[in-house]
């Protein structure tokens, strides 16, 4: 159940179960239900949206992309030009000593995501009890709080922001964290997002939707994976249990087996047009194993497949970007033991998505 010393914004959770009792409406803010999107809107950040804690480490605003580099000391956050592939720290404050506290490349941890033009993150907080994730926006000076408590998840879709709370139920609430409305009491769904009257998920054993226009919100079974499940809005992507990519129409019908080779979740994405992935050396082996450092491309209309790039080191992560012609992607060089505190080395590509080509992104020191 939700925790009730929990108050968000703007409104207790009082009000807000009384509310709920009677119907579930689109928030005002949103669009009305006749308006509702049922298709992807331009400009979200596709798969990456759908991968929220502690994934989704790639934004697309505007002219810039804002990544998140995960060494040992945690995250530091850095901005490319999307036009020159110019990699600079967050901040871009010449006079900053980027030691952290201050600086405004330390402050997100994790979840980043662009909605509607706006960049969101979760920034970690730690209290006497237990470490937990505050929703920061930024308004172009500082990264001010969505919501005064913290949350467990949240991901934005349909004109608003979800949000699991730290006792697992799903909360709906405006863009500006007003007008809250529990949705389900307990919530296990992960890499959720909704189209239209569905809310679309996976948890480690099942694809599911919710009916959110129905009175009871219960979960509908469409498919049993233990690897998860992104949606463009048009269909749904899972991985079976031999990691192979299956489609399904957004009602769970139409299953077709897109790609038969296994693909690990990390090294999958999309944008209108194709699916990028990279491929895994078999069932059950080990990211690094087999061929990781090539990069595939299919077309989602002819179901065509070609390999666009083969990078230096393993493909652990794609991003696509909105409008571009080139994807993000992040490798690891797991040739060398991992350092005991940084972990794996990261290197980060801007690849061509028509296979002329790839650029190292040079990350400054700081
Ligand atoms: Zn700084």
């Amino acid at each position: 159940m939700f925790d009730t010393s929990i108050s968000y914004v703007g409104e207790s959770i009082e009000q807000v179960s009384e509310e709920r009792s009677q119907s579930i409406d689109v928030p005002e803010q949103g669009l009305s239900s006749d308006e509702a999107i049922i298709t992807i809107e331009k400009g979200y950040q596709y798969g990456n949206m759908q991968k929220g804690l502690p994934s989704g480490d790639f934004a697309d605003v505007g002219e810039k992309v804002v990544f998140l580099h995960r060494d040992g000391a945690g995250g530091r956050a850095y901005q490319i030009d999307k036009k020159t592939l110019e990699v600079l720290p967050f901040c871009n404050d010449a006079t900053c000593l980027h030691d952290g506290g201050a600086c405004k490349s330390y402050q997100i941890e994790a979840n980043l995501e662009q909605y509607r033009g706006e960049l969101y993150a979760a920034k970690l907080v730690i209290d006497e009890t237990r470490p937990f994730y505050k929703i920061i926006k930024y308004d172009g000076v500082d990264f001010e709080p969505v919501l005064s408590e913290g949350v467990s998840g949240f991901f934005h879709a349909n004109g608003a922001l979800y949000v699991v709370s730290p006792d697992d139920a799903l909360v709906r609430v405006n863009l500006d964290g007003t007008e809250l409305q529990i949705l389900i009491d307990e919530f296990d769904g992960h890499w959720c997002t909704v189209f239209g009257d569905y809310l679309y998920g996976s948890t480690w054993s099942e694809v599911f939707r919710v009916n959110l226009n129905s009175s009871d919100l219960k979960k509908e079974i469409l498919a049993t994976t233990p690897n998860g499940m992104v949606t463009d809005g048009e269909h749904l992507y899972y991985f079976d249990k031999d990691d192979k990519v299956i489609r399904l129409d957004m009602d769970g019908s139409n299953e077709v087996t897109v790609i038969e080779e296994g693909v690990p979740l990390v090294g999958f994405a999309f944008d209108e047009q194709n699916l990028y992935y990279r491929c895994l050396a078999g069932p059950g082996s080990y990211m690094e194993d087999g061929d990781c450092y090539s990069l595939y491309k299919m077309d989602k209309t002819t179901m065509e497949s070609i390999k666009i790039a083969e990078l230096p080191y393993c493909i652990m992560g794609i991003y696509t970007a909105c409008d571009y012609d080139r994807i993000f992607v992040a490798c690891q060089d797991r040739s060398v033991a991992p350092d005991e505190y940084e972990g794996y080395r990261y290197h980060y590509y801007a690849v061509s998505v028509d296979g002329t080509g790839y650029e190292e992104l040079q990350l400054p020191n700081y």
